[in-house]
């Protein structure tokens, strides 16, 4: 082999590496969220891309592949930067978006929540099941400072509505905990397979 060949044999197997690596984790499930961010909120399509790149290496855990589509954006006003009243249904039912799950990014709403559908007492809109709501405050150092670097409030809020579930309180620090101490990027095996068999996750062939 000249220098040349070895040298194009050398970028092609730099590039089948690169392949090989890319798909290191080996998905056998998968799901497909979109997402919204109100205006004004602080939230831009960039960060809330970041924020499922982090998602996604929680759930390879799971071997579940995160496909993040449309981010949405939603005219902001003072109530509904914080959603207040009902600001989230008013949005799903304007966005008029079926596919679930939806995560909506919004300003200060004091605490993330979900909807799912039997779990949460919140759950009273049907338009509401299966969406996800975070603040601008998951952002902040304030509210960084109590949790464990290696969690995701996104991927938590996502958890509950996978799992249909509330917090777990095993006593075990995992992603589904219920205080800031204990919450970390720990999914149990048989929450796994809980998420597996959600009905907003599907098998892939
Ligand atoms: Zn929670």
């Amino acid at each position: 082999m000249d220098f040349r060949k070895s040298f194009l044999f050398s970028l092609l197997m730099l590039g089948l590496s690169a392949e090989a690596l890319a798909s290191e984790t080996l998905y056998t499930h998968a799901f497909s969220p979109h997402a919204l961010f109100v205006t004004g909120s602080g939230w831009t399509p960039e960060l809330i891309r970041n924020e499922f790149k982090r998602v996604q290496e929680i759930y390879n855990q799971c071997q579940i592949r995160v496909d993040l589509q449309e981010i949405h954006e939603v005219t902001g006003s003072e109530e509904r930067l914080s959603l207040l009243g009902q600001s989230d249904l008013e949005i799903v039912e304007e966005l008029n978006i079926p596919n679930r799950p939806l995560v909506g990014f919004a300003g200060l709403i004091g605490v993330s929540y979900s909807h799912g559908d039997e779990f949460s007492p919140l759950s009273l809109q049907k338009a509401l099941t299966n969406t996800s709501w975070l603040g601008w405050e998951i952002e902040t150092q304030e509210y960084k400072k109590d949790r464990d670097p290696s969690y995701s409030p996104v991927a938590h809020e996502l958890a509950h509505v996978l799992c249909n579930c509330g917090h777990v309180a095993s006593g075990e620090r995992n992603l589904l905990s219920g205080h800031a101490h204990d919450v970390n990027a720990v999914i149990t095996p048989q929450q796994c397979e809980t998420f597996r068999h959600s009905p907003l996750v599907r098998e892939l062939k």
